[in-house]
């Protein structure tokens, strides 16, 4: 399984746009594509049934910011698996720009997603998913008030690249994204007609006091401690017991139980 990257993207601007956008996000939509149900995998672990997926309803597509079929590439084509490149991961210190370089004339759906989206799956909310991680959180159309707001979850990278073609479609509104990977990763990006700024990047985030970079392991294994608050994700009692660093956190807790 991918890490997955949980993201909340903002779009704020003027009604026509926002309106515009929304609409067009949620254009419904069918395609090609392999379906993942274990009977499907073959022995080489690849997914082997391709099947007409419909999309009624798509809430959020990357589909409908930017398509295979715009680029002229066909069903056949786009679900093919990728082609193994003649570029030597092992021995080549030049191997990951050479994939990069090779992946982008690929017609392949996961060269091609990965090229022109910046992830390898899409997002929008196919006909029969009955809990979709993607969704409408806000949508506000009101006077000076105009925006929408959705979540949805992405595949290893919070997949800038085809929010900067999004931004170029509604030039007079902004794009803000919070994104925060499952390690703890995180960061926040404005996007403006296509130009991307960094607002903030974090290693971690203390999920009780929410300070940002405040998370470290013990030297001696008994836990991670917020150097805020002392929370952390996990803590062994015993190991911190035991602990020159971490024993009297443990003595002030008892004493603030009793
Ligand atoms: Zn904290
Ligand atoms: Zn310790």
């Amino acid at each position: 399984m991918p890490n997955w990257v949980y993201n909340t993207l903002t779009i704020q601007g003027p009604k026509s746009e926002i309106d515009y956008i929304k609409d067009r996000l949620n254009r419904p939509f069918t395609l090609a594509q392999e379906t993942y149900g274990m009977g499907d995998i073959s022995l080489s672990g690849f997914p082997t049934k391709i099947e007409q997926v419909t999309y009624s309803n798509p809430v959020f597509a990357f589909f409908n910011i930017h398509s295979y079929k715009d680029d002229g590439i066909t069903d056949e084509e786009y679900a093919c698996q990728p082609k193994r490149d003649h570029i030597d991961i092992q021995n080549d210190p030049d191997w990951f720009r050479k994939s990069v370089e090779f992946a982008k004339t690929q017609k392949d759906w996961y060269s091609w997603n990965n090229s022109n989206w910046g992830t390898k799956w899409d997002v929008a909310v196919r006909d029969g998913d009955e809990y979709p991680n993607t969704e409408l959180l806000e949508y506000k159309s009101e006077g000076e008030d105009n925006w929408v707001v959705y979540k949805y979850e992405t595949a290893w990278s919070p997949a800038v690249t085809i929010l900067t073609k999004l931004s170029n479609m509604v030039p007079n509104s902004l794009l803000t994204l919070e994104f925060e990977e499952e390690t703890g990763w995180g960061g926040e990006y404005e996007i403006l007609r296509g130009e991307v700024k960094e607002l903030a990047e974090w290693d971690n985030r203390c999920y009780a006091c929410q300070s940002f970079d405040t998370l470290e392991y013990c030297d001696d294994d008994c836990g991670e401690f917020c150097s805020e608050c002392n929370e952390g994700s996990w803590q062994d009692e015993e190991a911190m017991s035991k602990c020159q660093t971490h024993s009297v956190l443990l003595e002030s807790r008892k004493k603030a139980e009793v």
